[in-house]
C-alpha cells in the first residue's frame, strides 16, 4: 500500500491487488507451487460498489461478502456488466437465510452445522440451482466462532456428501486471532486430504503467505487490497 491515494481510491486497489498477488506468488515459489493453484477472494465486505468496481476494473473476478443482504444489494448490477464475476459467501449464515444464500452465490463457505445443511439442500432444490460449498471448521475449538467443532468435522463431512448430497468442495477456517495460524491450517490441510477435497479456504490479509505454504487453494484477502474496514461486518 505504498499509494499516496486514499486506500479506497482506485489507484491504490489496483496497486493493492498487485501488490498482494505477487506476494501470493512468491509464497508459491518457496513453497514449489505453482501460482495458478490459489486463487485470490477480494473480501468487500462494507465497501461500496464503486470499490469492487475498481478491482474489477484491475482484472480481479473473484469476491467474497460476509452477508446476504450486503451481497444482494451490491452484486447483481455488477454481475450484469462482469458476467465472469464469481461471489463467495464467507460470513457466519443464518438457517432463514440460506435460500437467499443459493440465489446469491457461487459458493458458501460458512458451512457449520446440519441445520444449515439441510436448509441449503431444500433451499437449492426449490431454486434449482447449485452453488458449491465448503465446510468451516472452528480449528481453535473457540465457543464464540462459527464452524464445525473439530470433532465433529469428519461426521459432519460425511453427512453433508452421503446423506444430504450436497456438493462440497473442499474446507475453510480461520484460526483464533494471536496465535500461529500455520498449525490450525496444516490441521484443515490433513483433514481435506482425508475426505480428497480440492479446496482449502484459509488464509487472510495478515496470514495468507502462510497458508499457501501450507497447502491454501484459495486466500479471503480484504484489508490488504481494499485498506481499514470503517464499521465491523459479521
Ligand atoms: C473479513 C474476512 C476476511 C478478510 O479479512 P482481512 O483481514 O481484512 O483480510 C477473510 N475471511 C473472512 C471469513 C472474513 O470475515
Amino acid at each position: 500500500m505504498t499509494e499516496p491515494d486514499h486506500p479506497n481510491a482506485p489507484t491504490a486497489i489496483a496497486a493493492n491487488i498487485a501488490a498482494v498477488k505477487a506476494r501470493m506468488a512468491a509464497a508459491c515459489a518457496r513453497a514449489g507451487r505453482d501460482p495458478a493453484s490459489v486463487g485470490l477472494v477480494a473480501v468487500s465486505k462494507t465497501h461500496p460498489p464503486e470499490a469492487v468496481a475498481a478491482a474489477l476494473a484491475a482484472g480481479q473476478l473473484l469476491f467474497g461478502e460476509n452477508r446476504v443482504q450486503e451481497a444482494e444489494r451490491k452484486f447483481p448490477a455488477l454481475r450484469a456488466a462482469h458476467p465472469g464475476l464469481r461471489l463467495h459467501l464467507i460470513g457466519a449464515l443464518q438457517t432463514n437465510k440460506a435460500r437467499d444464500a443459493v440465489r446469491v452465490a457461487d459458493v458458501i463457505e460458512s458451512l457449520d452445522r446440519p441445520k444449515l445443511a439441510s436448509a441449503i439442500a431444500e433451499a437449492m432444490q426449490k431454486e434449482g440451482r447449485r452453488p458449491g460449498l465448503l465446510v468451516q471448521v472452528n480449528t481453535g475449538d473457540e465457543p464464540q466462532k462459527a464452524g464445525c467443532p473439530r470433532e465433529e468435522a469428519d461426521g459432519f463431512i460425511r453427512l453433508c456428501r452421503d446423506e444430504l448430497g450436497l456438493p462440497v468442495e473442499g474446507l475453510m477456517c480461520i484460526p483464533p486471532v494471536d496465535t500461529d495460524p500455520r498449525p490450525h491450517f496444516a490441521w484443515l490441510a490433513a483433514l481435506a486430504a482425508r475426505h480428497g477435497l480440492a479446496t482449502l479456504s484459509m488464509g487472510m490479509s495478515g496470514d495468507y503467505e502462510i497458508a499457501i505454504e501450507e497447502g491454501a487453494t484459495l486466500v479471503r484477502v480484504g484489508t490488504a487490497i481494499f485498506g481499514k474496514r470503517d464499521y465491523p461486518a459479521g
